[in-house]
């Protein structure tokens, strides 16, 4: 079955939620999109989040010039042979890796359609339905607590707070919001490259009553080897973001003797679900738990991360929340929450999404 078209465009999604990282404030996301046309009349569909800052791209300005790269790279091919094109496209792609992961999904989403299966059932889900954490930006101590409230009102299971910016308001964030929402709510938190060996083993210190459940990035990747003076134990309850991006910074880590006991996967850092899958393996044979993180994304790109994500026996934590917080999709579906676990949709081809 040949590929007859392909389109690709982007969007400006508002936020429902407008929140600081370290300081910038966001409330409104970019995506790109691509669709894919077979001569059979199905449809795949892909959807990515590019940024300077995450993924080391920038957002086409003009889609018409890509448009007729991809075109040239992808229409004519067959769906049947669409892992070599993916390959030829990793090649091309090398530092896109947000657009990459928009076209290996939309690959994925055509061919298992025409096929007539869901991209869970041909990437082979093995695990049960996880929670997802839902985020907590940098706030104030009432802020936090608050929001941390409207997600328990709301059935969350776990909490992500940001965290890094000052390590007195960090610790007494944490601690409030604990007091705030109960014991059972678990409580992961993100520093975002904040800590030093130093402060990140005050933060741990001053944080027990909080019961953390782990810590994601406390530094920066130039920070890696200072990570080898925290304990096992503190290492294993550490997860790589900003350190780890692709199938070599995985290989980079698990060479040097375990600084991250946890590797967070982002389709947008390493190029898709091909890709995701390979540091999956080099995980799951080094005895590194996963978790499955995102950016502000659509729902197609977040059902591509759930169905790869469940599909992974390293799988632990999901962090999927990149399209709740988004007032406009351009598509709907793609799994089902409800008391705050992400359900893949195991019977509808493809990644279950479609356009609105
Ligand atoms: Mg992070």
């Amino acid at each position: 079955m040949k590929i007859t078209n392909i389109d690709y465009w982007k969007e400006d999604m508002k936020l429902t939620r407008p929140y600081a990282v370290t300081y910038v404030m966001h409330d409104s996301v970019q995506n790109i999109f691509v669709r894919i046309d077979g001569s059979n009349g199905l449809y795949g569909l892909g959807a990515g989040s590019p940024s300077k800052f995450v993924t080391g791209e920038l957002i086409d300005e003009n889609c018409k010039d890509r448009l007729s790269e991809l075109e040239e790279n992808i229409v004519g091919t067959d769906i049947e042979g669409f892992r070599k094109t993916i390959a030829n496209l990793a090649q091309i792609y090398v530092d896109k890796p947000a657009l990459l992961a928009a076209l290996d999904m939309a690959l994925h989403d055509l061919f298992c359609k025409t096929f007539g299966i869901s991209m869970g059932k041909y990437l082979g889900i093995r695990l049960q339905p996880l929670p997802t954490s839902i985020t907590i930006g940098l706030k104030n101590v009432q802020e936090t607590i608050d929001e941390g409230l409207e997600y328990k009102d709301r059935d969350f299971k776990v909490i992500k707070l940001k965290i890094g910016a000052s390590i007195e308001e960090d610790i007494e964030r944490s601690i409030k919001l604990r007091e705030a929402i109960g014991p059972e709510m678990l409580i992961r938190v993100d520093a975002n490259q904040g800590y030093n060996v130093s402060t990140f083993q005050q933060y741990i210190q001053a944080t027990k009553e909080a019961n953390i459940e782990f810590y994601e990035q406390p530094m920066t990747p130039a920070l890696t080897l200072d990570m080898l003076l925290l304990t096992d134990q503190q290492r294993t309850l550490c997860a790589a973001d900003e350190s780890l991006h692709k199938l070599g910074d995985a290989l980079d880590l698990v060479a040097l003797n375990r600084p991250f006991g946890i590797f967070n996967i982002k389709l947008m850092k390493c190029g898709g679900s091909s890709e995701a899958i390979r540091i999956a393996d080099v995980a799951h044979a080094r005895n590194i738990q996963l978790m499955w993180g995102c950016m502000d994304e659509s729902v197609i790109s977040i059902s591509a991360s759930l169905n790869t994500a469940l599909a992974c026996h390293a799988t632990r934590y999901l962090d999927l929340d990149g399209s709740l917080d988004l007032a406009s999709d351009v598509a709907k579906g793609g799994f089902k929450l409800a008391e705050g676990i992400l359900y893949p949709l195991p019977d509808i081809p493809g990644l279950g999404v479609s356009l609105l």
